[in-house]
């Protein structure tokens, strides 16, 4: 798969949007903070459009408009002394958006309260996926969870397995009853250990792209899929994004995953997982292929 991931900063792919305006309190005199006072805010998305630019699919690219929302809802909600406060504020909302690498927001007052002649005062800041995550160990483990009710479901395991990064454990195959949404054939599913360089949001992106190549269409929620692969775990690391959720909200309500888990890392369960959860519709099927 083409990729830019590798490449610098400069030479990465990016959405430009400019000129936003919204007005708010911000500021550090009083009459700054009683009065909303009118802001520009310009917005720089570093990502990788290579696969919206062959699909022309927009689940595929960063969501314009939600980050307009972001920057105008934060500009308005005011109450901050820094314009640098509210533009890191607004990067880091921004990474939380699916496939952003990278955020530049500049943050700009138009009409500056200086007993001077000048037009406009601005911060810039610049906040990469990596700053939030960033260990000191060369990777992280991982859990993904592999689900699939159409087509060849053993090729579309496999075929998620070879496309995972760092795969360092795979789990039994299991088949079982479908859980919420339409009447739908029985799901196999598969929970891989992986170990990766990648931060969460990157493999969440990397998981809906692998989705997409298998011929994953969205229709119905819970509906059938070719394939769906769910973050269930990243280090340690709890998230809440507009886009992610780790860890994954539902697991621990389903023994379709906890079980494949439970053959990789028990000591992630909570104890009583095995009494809590109703028993059947779920059969392991076959040991994972090596
Ligand atoms: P489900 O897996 O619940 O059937 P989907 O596969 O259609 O639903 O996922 C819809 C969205 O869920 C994805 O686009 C993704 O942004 C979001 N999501 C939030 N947290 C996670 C996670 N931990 N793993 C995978 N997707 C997630
Ligand atoms: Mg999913």
């Amino acid at each position: 798969m083409p990729t830019n991931q590798n490449r610098s900063s400069q030479d990465r792919d990016r959405i430009e949007l400019r000129g936003i305006r919204a007005t708010g309190a911000i500021g550090v005199l009083a009459e700054e903070q009683e009065r909303a006072q009118p802001f520009e805010v310009d917005i720089d998305i570093e990502l990788d459009a290579s696969l919206a630019g062959r699909s022309d699919d927009l689940e595929h690219t960063v969501d314009y408009g939600q980050a307009v929302s972001i920057a105008t809802k934060i500009v308005e909600t005011g109450g901050v002394l820094l314009l640098e406060k509210v533009a890191t504020i607004i990067a880091h909302e921004i990474l939380g958006l699916a496939r952003v690498r990278a955020a530049t927001v500049t943050v700009k007052k138009l009409r500056p309260p200086l007993p001077h002649d000048l037009t406009s005062t601005a911060v810039r800041v610049r906040r990469e996926q990596a700053d939030q995550f960033l260990t000191d160990r060369a990777s992280t483990t991982a859990y993904v969870a592999m689900g699939t009710n159409l087509g060849d479901r053993q090729a579309n395991l496999r075929f998620a397995a070879a496309m995972l990064p760092g795969i360092a454990a795979l789990s039994g195959i299991y088949e079982t009853d479908p859980v919420g949404g339409p009447d739908q054939d029985p799901y196999l599913n598969q929970v891989a250990r992986l170990e990766t360089m990648l931060t969460p949001f990157e493999l969440l992106e990397r998981c809906l792209a692998i989705e997409a190549a298998a011929g994953r269409e969205r229709g119905i929620r819970w509906g059938p899929r070719t394939l769906d692969l769910d973050v269930l775990l990243w280090g340690d690391a709890a998230i809440e994004s507009a886009t992610l959720t780790v860890p994954h909200p539902r697991m621990w309500e389903r023994r379709f995953v906890l079980e494949p888990l439970s053959e990789l890392a028990p000591e992630l369960l909570p104890e009583d997982w095995n009494e809590r959860l109703p028993r059947g519709g779920i059969k392991r099927i076959a040991d994972a292929e090596q």
